[in-house]
């Protein structure tokens, strides 16, 4: 629940009230103007034209959206972290690859001495 989102004027409820409501009433027009109007297309377009409020009404809506839009620097920064984290805390076998801890002597995989710098 964030206080400072888009969203904090608006009770949740009345957000998703709003969004599944433009997705019913947008879904029904489409199929009454279009003579091949399915339930695929109910819900392509209702989806559609949905997802922007949707993303501004609901919390739901506004976190997808910060996540969809740093998704690749998360993403880097989160194989950075993994990195630095074994380059820290583990040394890798040269023998088999087995990732030891620091401490250890010998690969707990493969028994072989591991050769530290
Ligand atoms: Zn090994």
């Amino acid at each position: 629940m964030s206080e400072n989102g888009p969203s904090a004027n608006i009770k949740p409820i009345y957000g998703w009230v709003i969004v599944i409501s433009v997705f019913f009433m947008s879904g029904l027009i489409i199929n009454s103007q279009i003579q091949s109007g399915n339930f695929l297309s109910f819900l392509v377009v209702g989806g559609i034209i949905a997802m922007p409020f949707w993303i501004i009404l609901t919390d739901s809506g506004a976190t997808w959206l910060m996540n969809a839009t740093s998704a690749s620097s998360d993403s880097s920064s989160i194989h950075t972290t993994i990195n630095n984290n074994v380059a820290q805390d583990k040394i890798v076998c040269s023998f088999c690859g087995w990732q030891n801890l620091t401490t250890n002597n010998y690969c707990m995989d493969c028994g072989e001495k591991i050769e530290s710098d």
